[in-house]
């Protein structure tokens, strides 16, 4: 048989040695040929096996290898977007422990413990940059009378409404309200001297004063608050130094009559002074 023109032979002598899969001119059958030229003669040796018997064992192999592989695949992308909804959720409960670990619950203000950090962190941040850091201090006026009159119930509405009055008074993002104790609670105020200070607790107590607390029964007058105000140029010794002012100060507002702001300046904290400050428009 003449298979000199068929195209498998055209590329075995083009190529004089190699490899490849086509299907056979002779019989039509898919064969892989390997061929190479006898070196010093005209002959070329090509030995051209099906590709069916050769191919056989791996494609029946591969029938089981694939659909294992496939399946291995599946679950690794199953385990893994599992994995990754899991360590989602992980952060998310983190966040939230972290979140109510530094949250008073009554209130939703920031507790006594977050309260601590952040004065501290602030104090710090002050004496490096030379910036004033006021912290205002108020604790409610005869609450326990509230409660005895009122009950504990009522008692706890009115912090709550004192907790929402403290925290619309701290409206720049650096500002942190607190409540430091049962009654008590507190403003860091970053970056803020005395008179801005002063301004914001001489505010926060007349709205106190002036409000109501609205209760199924009817509205009861808000509960007052004496406020103590101090402020450090960097000069306080520590962020304790500066509670210290600020409580001693809420001390002689209480001992004044409370229902007062009062100011006690860190290098004279042995010398209470009181002052009332000029209040912008007045
Ligand atoms: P002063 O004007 O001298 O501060 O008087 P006061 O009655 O506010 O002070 P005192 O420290 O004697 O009492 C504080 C009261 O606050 C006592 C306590 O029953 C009440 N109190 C503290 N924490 C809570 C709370 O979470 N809920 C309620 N309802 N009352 C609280
Ligand atoms: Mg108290
Ligand atoms: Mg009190």
């Amino acid at each position: 048989m003449d298979v000199s023109e068929s195209s498998n032979f055209q590329r075995i002598r083009a190529e004089s040695t190699g490899t490849f899969a086509a299907i056979a001119s002779i019989d039509k059958v898919a064969r892989l040929y390997s061929f190479t030229a006898v070196p010093g003669s005209d002959l070329i040796v090509n030995v051209g096996l099906s590709t069916q018997p050769i191919l056989s064992p791996w494609r029946s192999r591969a029938l089981i290898i694939g659909p294992v592989a496939v399946l291995l695949c599946g679950a690794l992308v199953v385990f893994a977007v599992k994995l990754g909804k899991e360590l989602r959720r992980r952060a998310l409960a983190e966040a939230e422990l972290a979140q109510l670990a530094t949250t008073d619950g009554l209130t939703g203000l920031a507790n006594r413990r977050r309260f601590d950090e952040v004065l501290e962190r602030e104090w710090r941040r002050s004496v490096r940059t030379g910036t004033p850091l006021s912290l205002m201090v108020l604790d409610a006026d005869h609450f326990k009378r509230v409660n005895d009159r009122y009950g504990h119930a009522i008692g706890d509405e009115m912090l709550k409404a004192l907790a929402a009055a403290v925290n619309r008074c701290a409206r720049r993002p650096g500002d942190l309200p607190a409540r430091i104790g049962g009654e008590e609670f507190s403003v860091i105020l970053p970056d803020t001297a005395e008179e801005g200070a002063l301004f914001l607790a001489e505010k926060l107590r007349s709205e106190l004063a002036s409000s109501s607390i609205p209760l199924a029964t009817g509205a009861i007058p808000a509960c007052t608050v004496s406020i103590g105000v101090s402020t450090s140029h960097a000069e306080a010794e520590s962020a304790i130094a500066l509670c210290e002012a600020a409580d001693r100060a809420v001390y002689i507002a209480k001992r004044a009559g409370r229902d007062r702001v009062e100011y006690v300046p860190i290098s004279r904290q042995s010398i209470p002074l009181s002052f009332t400050p000029d209040l912008p428009g007045e």
